[in-house]
């Protein structure tokens, strides 16, 4: 579906909860014949919580001396593997900060023994990194790879994304393009109500995940951390109170059902961020309104606080096991069930599809 601007705005500014069931039954719909009733399912591993950059909004700065940090071994990582084929699990996804003690090598004989060893597809997210360096992580096997614009006014994401020391500022837009051309399935999103977004940026963030016809589209409210600049100096950033998104979980759910009518065929997570904002139902009313997938944690229990992007991140205390238990009861109080295999996006099938009858073509002539 495409909507005009206007539209967009119209609907994130909506306050009539009668208009809002509309949304949500209409998102809900569209995910049910686009993707379908399955939830699948993607084993988290939160595998370094050192970065060198010094985001304003993030917990893993490198400015946060208060943080204890930690870079799990290959056989650490094996371990958490190791669960997510126990469970069932379709695809792992190893995530860190920029840690630039991750050796390349090292992190693609990691992709290839993985894919050696599980029939799991992989997705990465470990930051922004050079072409080839892109390049070399698919030649191991990687299968898809995660990486947030955060926000589509470049301003603002330079405001709150300063480059690490000496490095180039990057182009995000253009990395996911190139991620695209590589071959990737290739994920994306935004933070839902970062000091300084206004409804304008918001709406051109929607209109970004149409354009760069994305995956996965992760989309979350901003949580502040205590220990980070945008934390610490909250009003000193917004912008003025009829322009500020609030970072709220009705705007989250607003987010979420707009993407799925705008990107139909992508897959959406029900994300930890969201599950935060409302323990007790965040996750099922994410999956009612768009979503489509969730991120069981497998990282080990002892590292899980201290992967601390926002606090009080939900579920940092459950074991692997007990994140699997409680997601798929969560899945089922819905009427939902937990998907098999990869779960790959229709868009990357219909893209396979295309290729391959491009190449029969070519072996024809
Ligand atoms: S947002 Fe990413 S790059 Fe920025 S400090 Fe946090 S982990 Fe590092």
């Amino acid at each position: 579906m495409t909507l005009p601007k206007q539209q967009i705005l119209d609907w994130l500014t909506e306050q009539r909860p009668r208009r809002l069931d509309e949304l949500w039954a209409l998102a809900d719909q569209t995910r049910r014949e686009h993707v379908g009733d399955a939830v699948h399912l993607r084993g988290l591993i939160e595998f370094s919580n050192i970065c060198q950059r010094n985001c304003l909004y993030c917990g893993l700065r490198t400015g946060n001396a208060k943080l204890s940090r930690y870079r799990l071994t290959e056989d650490e990582i094996m371990d958490c593997v190791g669960q997510a084929v126990a469970f069932n699990y379709g695809t792992v996804v190893l995530q860190s900060g920029e840690d630039p003690g991750i050796d390349l090598d090292w992190l693609c004989a990691l992709v290839r023994r993985i894919k050696s060893e599980t029939d799991m597809a992989v997705t990465l997210s470990v930051g922004e990194w050079e072409d080839d360096a892109l390049q070399h992580m698919r030649d191991a096997g990687a299968d898809r790879y995660l990486l947030r614009f955060e926000t589509s006014n470049a301003k603002l994401f330079d405001r709150i994304h300063p480059p690490a020391p000496g490095q180039p500022k990057r182009d995000r837009m253009e990395i996911l393009r190139t991620l695209r051309r590589l071959g990737f399935e290739v994920g994306s999103g935004v933070m839902i109500g970062i000091p300084g977004q206004t409804w304008s940026d918001l709406a051109d963030d929607l209109l970004a995940f149409a354009e760069l016809d994305l995956d996965m589209i992760g989309v979350g409210p901003y949580i502040p951390h205590p220990d980070t600049p945008l934390g610490k100096y909250l009003e000193h950033y917004m912008a003025s109170e009829d322009l500020q998104v609030p970072a709220t979980e009705l705007m989250t759910y607003k987010v979420l059902a707009l993407t799925r009518l705008l990107c139909p065929d992508t897959n959406i997570p029900a994300t930890t961020a969201l599950a935060t904002l409302n323990t007790k139902s965040g996750r099922e009313l994410g999956l009612q309104r768009g979503a489509n997938i969730i991120m069981p944690n497998l990282s080990p229990t002892e590292h899980r606080g201290a992967y601390e992007i926002y606090p009080d991140k939900a579920c940092i205390k459950d074991s692997a096991g007990q994140c699997l238990l409680c997601v798929t009861g969560r899945v089922a109080m819905i009427g939902r069930s937990v998907g098999k295999g990869r779960g790959d996006s229709p868009n990357a099938q219909q893209r396979r599809d295309a290729d391959s009858a491009i190449e029969s073509i070519g072996g024809d002539s």
